[in-house]
């Protein structure tokens, strides 16, 4: 027992390993056994909330490296050619819970921290390059329509549906979703998007607008409805297995980052609203240029130490990197701090995971669990020779805008609707078989649970016929003959 006995948190030695203290054998209990208190009062406190989207997560740490030369386009140190920089991935699931099955048809999420030598620089997005939405203010309904009922608190189809259908902007992705790639066979085995148009400024003080690309080295891989019901029911965390086994083995996935690039003064006359992340950018009118490699190879600490309490942001910008007039991306650069603020804390960013690797001179002080000392001055300005702001170095990207206040949609392009590029999946990119499965996936998705009813049910066969006249009657016919309407 010479080194290896156990403490109590504040590292004295325990008593116990088994037996509480009590006023003999068989009691009472005794208030002063300050290790039995301890030990409940910290099991009641281990969980902090979870995610509203993104609740269940696997995570791991890896390097990125660039080689290709981008410094046309931006003058981002981390995109600098032959840059090497440490990241932090987060892949999750969306709609469900921290203890739903892995295999759910549903978008991912696909989170990357780069602990860049100018700060931690994130992109926040998805396995997929389109979005529900395109207005912030829609966002928390479209999460609870996915989510619970209030009544019965179980999930509803006919709920999700509901609101899908009454939001025609959510066509192009719940068409992906319903296809082939609304089950990855693995994290590895899926994309990442950034999603959103960003933007990018090179050393020439030339903006550009960029959507990011993660393309998986391994190979798109799916799974078909049955195999991802078997695995839920015998294998629910299989995701998150094979991420840590392949780390596990050596077997270390990667991802090469490719980058569409969209001159500024283009975006003002493109046939499609570029800021709406509704819609993709054809790789016809803006090729994927190759910028680097992500590699994953190191496991986190723990679960809760690295990937709980890991805190993604799209505000965390860094100099050459910038966000665009995407309404949606303007929303969750609010958003996503405030809910790890609300989540676990004003200070998260001093957490290991989350903690750049660079100097912090910033004039925050104090907060619950702040850990880093903070010393004077403890304002600005100052004549005590504390840090001062350098526009110049932090390199902003801004753009003109100017405009009557409005509460209103983007103004419609001339290729600008809700079913063209969904049509476009359906017709040209998806062959013959996995048209049948979108059909099949969509009606298996329609009858889950207790199934989608009048007034949603006719809403949803007008919905895919809007996408594909041939898609939806044959939606409307195989849900007909399933359920026997
Ligand atoms: P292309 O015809 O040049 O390429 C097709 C794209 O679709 C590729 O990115 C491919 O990804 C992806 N893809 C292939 N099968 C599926 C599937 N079952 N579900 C979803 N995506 C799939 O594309 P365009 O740029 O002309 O766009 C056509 C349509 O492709 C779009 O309306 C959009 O729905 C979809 N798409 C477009 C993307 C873009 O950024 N332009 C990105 C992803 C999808 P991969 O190369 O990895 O196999």
């Amino acid at each position: 027992m010479a080194g290896n006995y156990r403490t109590n948190e504040v590292g004295a030695p325990s008593p116990t390993d088994t037996h509480s203290l009590t006023v003999g054998p068989n009691g009472p209990i005794l208030l002063q056994d300050h290790q039995l208190i301890e030990t409940m009062a910290h099991f009641n406190r281990e969980r902090v909330p979870e995610r509203q989207p993104h609740a269940k997560g696997a995570g791991a740490f890896g390097r990125f490296e660039v080689t290709n030369d981008v410094s046309a386009y931006t003058k981002a140190k981390v995109f600098a050619p032959g840059t090497k920089t440490e990241v932090f991935v987060r892949l999750a699931g969306n709609a469900g819970e921290r203890g739903s099955a892995d295999t759910l048809r549903d978008t991912r999420g696909f989170s990357v921290k780069f602990y860049t030598t100018d700060g931690n620089f994130d992109i926040v997005g998805n396995n997929v390059p389109m979005f529900f939405l395109r207005d912030p203010i829609k966002f928390p309904n479209l999460i609870r329509a996915a989510k619970r009922r209030a009544d019965n608190n179980i999930h509803d189809h006919n709920m999700t549906w509901d609101f899908w259908t009454l939001s025609p902007e959510s066509a192009h992705l719940v068409t992906l979703v319903m296809g082939d790639r609304g089950i990855p066979k693995t994290l590895r085995h899926m994309n990442g998007y950034g999603l959103h148009t960003f933007s990018w400024i090179n050393a020439d003080g030339e903006i550009f607008w960029v959507k990011y690309h993660f393309k998986t080295d391994q190979g798109i891989e799916c799974l078909t409805q049955a195999e991802a019901d078997r695995l839920a029911g015998v294998d629910p965390d299989c995701n998150q297995r094979d991420l840590f086994d392949a780390i596990e083995r050596g077997d270390f996935p990667s991802w090469s980052l490719k980058v569409q690039i969209m001159p500024f003064e283009e975006a003002k006359t493109y046939r499609l609203n570029p800021f709406d992340v509704t819609k993709v950018w054809p790789h016809n009118d803006y090729p994927l240029i190759d910028v680097g490699t992500m590699t994953l190879d190191r496991h986190v600490r723990d679960h809760h130490t690295d990937v709980e309490q890991a805190a993604f942001d799209p505000g965390a910008l860094v100099p050459g990197t910038g966000l665009s007039p995407d309404k949606l991306l303007l929303g969750r650069s609010f958003a996503y701090a405030d809910a790890q603020r609300a989540r676990i804390g004003i200070n998260h960013k001093q957490i290991p995971v989350n903690a750049p690797k660079v100097e912090v001179r910033s004039y925050a002080k104090d907060g619950a669990m702040r850990v880093l000392p903070v010393s004077d001055p403890v304002y600005v300005p100052n004549s005590a020779g504390g840090p001062v702001a350098d526009p110049a170095r932090a390199s902003e990207i801004v753009w003109h805008t100017d405009g009557d206040f409005v509460r209103t949609a983007y103004t419609l392009r001339r290729d600008d609707d809700d079913w063209s590029q969904a049509g476009d999946l359906v017709r040209r990119v998806m062959d013959e078989p996995q048209r049948k499965r979108l059909v099949s996936n969509i009606i298996d998705h329609m009858c889950d649970g207790s199934g989608v009813k009048e007034p949603v049910l006719s809403r949803v066969f007008e919905y895919w016929r809007n996408i594909d006249p041939d898609i939806g009657a044959q939606v409307e016919q195989e849900f007909r003959a399933r359920t026997g309407s």
